[in-house]
């Protein structure tokens, strides 16, 4: 019985390196069901997942609310595309647009295609609002930002492995230090054809980097002062998953239905995914008032499956669950904790130099050059303690659970972190 069932899981693999192309390097466990915050392989190994599919699992696995909203709009209607009306895409774009305080939403499907969509978005109103001349709009991002795959978002990617030999590449991207004022002021006043500054909230796939205090705030007032768009990936760190509905919310924790937004932070473009699913159909969108959305007309932008019902559905119910359960709240509460007791350990331990993050969005720094196996290796050995987890880099671990955990899990979690990393040997 052990080796037929240690055979699933080394024909799962193997079925995928010969007949899959190999764009990922997956952690040697193949997976076959989930609830709540756990995953359990083909052998019937319950794991803790500390991964979150990226952040896209924000509200548990098979979520029975976001299940039932799936399943059951499938049995009516799936997908209508954009051709025609369908009775659900009108109460999705009403339910994110007071949820998240904008006039407009325009859904997509992935987060690449979204941030696609908010760099079309921000260029049309550039030329056709603030008057920059024929293609000559830029748009100002950071190094080591991560906002997806296609050839334009590679194209102003510092990762050489996500874009050498994938040029020519796209044009128009001015590329700045994160968490740099005097850099984005510099080039604001030094360029008149910026149309946008493009920025991620916390620079995630990077290694959970969170900019200084104010950092945010500043930069959208500098985008006021030089009438450049702010635009905020919040693909990876939305919907709750850093404490707050958003995590340009800042400190704000304003449940309150008739609040705007945060004038002083709230992005002039707002792009989401990931959860905005609850990772059961891949949604995402773009949120903008009518000025800066009324740039986009009949036939210059869509998507086939973008703003179906399925999508749309699911779309609802994911937000009621982050509201009804909340979770902005537990993220808030546990990863406070979280950092208490990683912290602690991590002045006891040779291994590991930092834990930082927002929410229940952290990396642990390990202490080893990127170059090193070692954050890989602690990885495997965490998957043998029962705990998914994965590095951005090579030397820094993320830990974004799902947000349905409890206290008693994040603690028992804590314990199987700090026991493997204690009998780790390199
Ligand atoms: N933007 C950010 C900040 C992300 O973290 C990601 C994915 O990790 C994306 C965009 C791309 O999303 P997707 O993989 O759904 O295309």
């Amino acid at each position: 019985m052990a080796v037929l069932e240690q055979l699933a899981s080394k024909h799962a693999i193997e079925l995928e390196e010969k007949h899959g192309a190999h764009n990922y390097h997956p952690l040697p466990v193949v997976l076959s069901r989930g609830e709540g915050v756990f995953v359990w392989d083909v052998e019937g190994k319950k794991y803790y997942d500390f991964l979150s599919a990226y952040s896209a699992v924000n509200q548990g696995h098979c979520h029975p609310k976001i299940v039932s909203a799936l399943t059951e709009q499938a049995r009516n209607l799936t997908l209508t595309s954009r051709a025609f009306y369908n009775d659900m895409l009108g109460k999705f774009e009403k339910y994110a647009t007071s949820t998240f305080h904008y006039d407009k939403l325009l859904p997509m499907n992935t987060g690449a295609e979204a941030v696609e969509t908010a760099v079309k978005i921000c260029r049309r109103w550039g030329y056709q609002k603030k008057g920059i001349p024929a293609n000559q709009a830029k748009i100002v991002v950071c190094e080591n930002n991560f906002h997806g795959r296609t050839t334009t978002i590679v194209s102003f990617s510092s990762d050489q492995v996500a874009r050498s030999n994938y040029g020519p590449y796209t044009e128009g991207f001015i590329k700045i230090e994160y968490d740099n004022l005097h850099a984005l002021e510099q080039v604001l006043k030094d360029d008149a054809h910026v149309a946008g500054f493009l920025v991620e909230p916390i620079q995630g796939e990077a290694g959970v980097y969170v900019p200084s205090e104010g950092y945010l705030k500043a930069a959208k007032a500098l985008c006021v002062k030089y009438n450049v768009l702010f635009i905020a990936d919040e693909v990876q760190t939305g919907i709750a998953r850093t404490g707050r509905l958003l995590a340009t919310c800042g400190n704000c924790t304003c449940e309150d239905k008739h609040c705007s937004g945060n004038p002083e932070v709230k992005p002039d473009i707002l792009i989401l995914g990931k959860a905005l699913s609850g990772g059961a159909y891949p949604v995402s969108g773009v949120l903008a008032n009518d000025s800066i959305m009324e740039v986009i007309t009949p036939g210059s932008h869509g998507s086939t499956f973008g703003g179906n019902p399925i999508g749309a559905a699911v779309g609802i119910a994911a937000l009621e669950v982050i509201k009804e359960e909340k979770l902005a709240q537990n993220a808030d509460e546990l990863g406070r904790l979280f950092r208490k007791e990683l912290g602690k350990f991590v002045e006891t331990s040779d291994l590991v130099v930092k834990v930082r993050g927002k929410g229940l969005l952290n990396a642990i720094v390990i202490n080893d050059t990127e170059e090193s196996s070692t954050a890989w290796d602690i990885c495997m050995a965490l998957k043998e303690n029962g705990l998914l987890a994965k590095p951005t880099h090579g030397n820094i671990i993320r830990f974004a659970p799902p947000l349905v955990m409890t206290k008693e899990q994040l603690l028992d979690c804590v314990s199987i972190i700090i026991k493997t990393i204690s009998e780790f040997k390199k």
